[in-house]
């Protein structure tokens, strides 16, 4: 016997069900459908009070311009909406609903009543739908506006009720919600309330800066850098958040198109470009970005829940957005400000940073003249000349092979002894020919005239090293706290990045080329990336079997041996994982060298070092954060320590 295929058409209750199944998750989804209702109304004061997690209510009520009597039957049936006429609509949505379908698939999974009133009429208008079951329309006292409550969420889909969490994360979700719709619409005045406590109370505010206090504290408020731009119809507002502050997920990049909270890829990869070198791997930036732009620029109907949305001109938008952040960044001084509240959070910021950077303590420079590029010549270096030199150094000639295939073994037996530097050792590791070359046997005298001639503009000379890792000088706002290993490591970072995008990176060709034995694998990693290595100063040839070739190697690296260097980028490489971005691995591998040229926690450093360090702060680009992100400086500031001191 054949069994008959029959088609069947499904019944308006299968179909809103199935609707629902898509738009309604869980409670946070009605709230979410019901909240864009009240603002499509018009209203300026919207109440959310939720009871249970939202399972055994949800009521939200506005002031806006309500529904008719006759209209509200119409409300709550599928595919019925007074927001859109035709398809062509469709591509200018000025609204935040049109599908007519929120309602209906609400009704159908709940017990459901909607209360309106117009200015039109006297009294108020309800109806109640109980799983789908349309009531009679009455008359009752209500207020302008539309009342829509909704008792025993999913009580007839008992699937989806099975799924839903304790009462304490479907709030959650529910606040999740409550807030990208507040944050949208500042000049709206939201409340919300769960079990009869108030959670929120948000009073009608003209500048976004307020409403994300309200939400995210005052830490936060405070941390915002507003950014605006407008090109070819678009304008970008709103504020990104200093990256002091950041996040293990990308949940904080709020992003709001013409008010609608939005999730795109897109722009939150433009957003960890313009962060890029400025957090810690693994962190996202935190940002409340709005962008408004005429309707007919975007399709809005690409997705259930309107959460993503499609854009005539994403690259464009790609490129203001990263253009307007980098632009702000450039101008504004992000300087870690010190606040007790935040101070532990720095201190954490640290600590995650160390061990990002291993071996910034048990691999010191084997000298501090070499970092710091100083002749004893009586000639007074050129400003250009001193950049160069701190951003370059160790610039070793390198025709002397020993200065390259001694330092390997020779040098790295000696460095766990914690300071090194000539003027704490005389007896500094240094070849003989090189502290010839440097006159490096004297210690060098604080009291050099180049640095009196030229008093540095922002900064007094004198700083002060302590505990061999930090510099403290003074400005015009109080004392500033320099980490001297991140900042070095951020000059050379800039220094390096810049002329290696010029194509101007000098390589030096090693007399003795070095050898490295790999795996096969390792080898074909690296051998992969010759290119790109050669970019930076590092030329590698195969030699036979799995072994490689180094026959040339950047000056800036005299300290640190080649195949140290190849095994480390060997490793990271393979921790890339399936081909890497090759701007990645470029950026992760400045990165690295400068973190490998920099003078290192524990190098003692003379004072013309010093003075010079703090010099080239000035010339950086983000003299405030290490490659890592790390802060280079805390600043104290002066009405901070008299506060602390109670002198104010
Ligand atoms: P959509 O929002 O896509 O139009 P809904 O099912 O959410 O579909 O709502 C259906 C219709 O009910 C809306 O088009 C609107 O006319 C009316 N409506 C719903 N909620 C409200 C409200 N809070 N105030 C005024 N009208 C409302
Ligand atoms: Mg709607």
């Amino acid at each position: 016997m054949e069994a008959t295929v029959e088609i069947k058409r499904l019944s308006a209750s299968v179909i809103n069900k199935i609707a629902a199944g898509e738009v309604i998750e869980r409670p946070s989804s009605v709230v979410k459908e019901l909240l864009e209702n009240c603002i499509d109304a018009g209203a300026t004061r919207i109440d959310v009070a939720i009871e249970k997690g939202g399972i055994e209510l949800i009521r939200v009520s506005d002031n806006g311009h309500g529904i008719a009597p006759d209209q509200l039957q119409l409300a709550v049936t599928s595919h019925a909406t007074s927001k859109i006429d035709d398809a062509d609509d469709l591509f200018h949505v000025g609204s935040l609903g049109f599908r007519g379908e929120a309602l209906a698939s609400i009704a159908e999974i709940s017990r459901f009543l909607l209360r309106s009133r117009t200015a039109a009429d006297d009294a108020g208008y309800e109806l109640e739908v109980n799983g789908g079951q349309m009531g009679e329309v009455s008359p009752c006292g209500c207020p302008l506006g539309t009342t829509v409550e909704i008792r025993d969420l999913f009580y007839n889909t008992p699937v989806r009720r099975r799924f839903l969490r304790t009462t304490q994360t479907e709030i959650g979700h529910i606040g999740e919600a409550f807030t990208r719709i507040a944050l949208g619409f500042p000049h709206i005045h939201f409340t919300l309330s769960h079990n009869g406590r108030v959670l929120h109370e948000l009073p009608v505010s003209h500048d976004l800066r307020d409403r994300i206090g309200r939400f995210f504290g005052p830490e936060i408020q405070n941390a915002l850098i507003p950014i605006v731009s407008e090109d070819s119809g678009v304008e970008l507002s709103g504020f990104v958040v200093d990256p002091t502050h950041s996040r293990s997920h990308n949940r904080m990049q709020y992003l709001f198109l013409n008010g609608r909270h939005i999730r795109d890829r897109s722009l939150q990869h433009a957003l960890g470009e313009a962060y890029r070198g400025l957090l810690l791997h693994g962190r996202c930036p935190i940002a409340f970005l709005r962008m408004d732009m005429p309707a007919e620029m975007i399709d809005v109907n690409v997705h259930p829940a309107k959460l993503e949305v499609r854009f005539q001109n994403g690259g464009q938008l790609y490129s203001q957005l990263l253009g307007t952040i980098r632009r702000i960044f450039l101008t504004t001084d992000l300087t870690a400000r010190i606040d007790p509240a935040i101070a532990g959070q720095a201190d954490a910021a640290a600590n995650r940073a160390r061990d990002f950077q291993p071996d910034a303590q048990r691999n010191p420079l084997p000298s501090q003249s070499s970092h710091s590029g100083f002749d004893s010549s009586d000639r007074q270096p050129s400003p250009s000349e001193r950049q160069q030199s701190i951003a370059f150094q160790p610039t070793q000639p390198l025709a002397d092979p020993f200065s390259i295939g001694g330092r390997g073994s020779a040098t790295h037996g000696s460095q766990d002894q914690p300071d090194l530097s000539l003027a704490g050792n005389p007896q500094a590791d240094l070849s003989n020919e090189q502290s010839e070359l440097r006159g490096d046997n004297q210690i060098p005298s604080p009291a050099l005239p180049a640095f009196r001639a030229h008093p540095p503009q922002t900064h007094r000379p004198l700083a002060m090293q302590i505990h061999n890792r930090y510099l403290v000088t003074e400005t015009e706002e109080g004392v500033i706290v320099i980490d001297q290993h991140a900042l070095h490591e951020r000059i050379l970072y800039e220094e390096l990045r810049k002329k290696v995008l010029a194509g101007k990176l000098e390589k030096q060709n090693l007399l003795v080329p070095e050898p490295i034995h790999l795996t096969a694998s390792e080898a074909a990693l690296v051998l992969e990336q010759t290119e790109l290595l050669l970019q930076l100063g590092i030329q590698v040839e195969p030699f036979g079997g799995d072994t490689v070739l180094v026959s040339a190697y950047p000056a800036m690296l005299a300290n640190y041996s080649p195949s140290e260097m190849v095994r480390q980028i060997v490793d990271m490489l393979a921790e890339g994982g399936k081909r890497p971005d090759r701007r990645d691995i470029l950026d992760s591998l400045l990165h690295m060298i400068s973190c490998k040229a920099a003078i290192k926690a524990g190098d003692r450093l003379a004072p013309e070092e010093i003075t010079l360090l703090i010099e080239h702060r000035q010339y950086c680009q983000d003299s405030h954060h290490c490659p890592h992100g790390r802060p280079t400086a805390l600043v104290f500031s002066r009405e901070e320590l008299d506060r602390r001191f109670k002198r104010i």
